[in-house]
């Protein structure tokens, strides 16, 4: 019997949940991959920006300071940083897919449509994890031809 060979899908998004990992952040580990044509062009986690804090050995006790959603107010989101540095670097991001290990916040979306990201799938919904109606990241995403869906549904 041949075994059966992992989908980009799972290897993908398996690499997001890894990144997450490396996330300095106490509150919320996320991680993210952007890709193109089955090939990885950037990945990224949420963090503050590189040389800059590091909320977990600054802050071990507490935390870092929130902002008004409760989240790190230092840090860029996993999906900020996989686009800047793709941006950095100069890689055309028309027709790129992301995979992020929880559905984008609406800041992030606004990034997504306007970097060119066509495609966003997400393991864990924010709205579901909060108890929200919605996720507004993901609503604005697709009124806006931004294909959304959550891994394995
Ligand atoms: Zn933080
Ligand atoms: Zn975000």
């Amino acid at each position: 019997m041949i075994a059966e060979k992992p989908s980009f899908e799972s290897i993908f998004m398996n690499l997001a949940s890894d990144l997450a990992l490396r996330s300095h952040c106490v509150k919320a580990q996320v991680g993210a991959v952007l890709t193109k044509d089955t090939r990885i062009i950037s990945i990224g986690y949420n963090g503050p920006p590189a040389g800059t804090h590091n909320c977990d050995e600054e802050w071990p006790e507490t935390g870092c300071p929130r902002d008004a959603r409760g989240s790190c107010s230092l840090a860029l989101h996993a999906e900020e940083n996989a686009i800047l540095y793709a941006a950095k670097n100069g890689a055309d991001l028309q027709g790129s897919t992301l995979y992020v290990t929880l559905s984008p916040c609406l800041p992030c979306a606004r990034l997504i449509f306007s970097s060119g990201i066509t495609n966003v799938i997400y393991k864990s919904s924010y709205a579901e994890y909060k108890g929200l109606a919605s996720d507004e990241g993901v609503d604005f995403l697709r009124r806006f031809g931004v294909e959304c869906s959550k891994l394995g549904t």
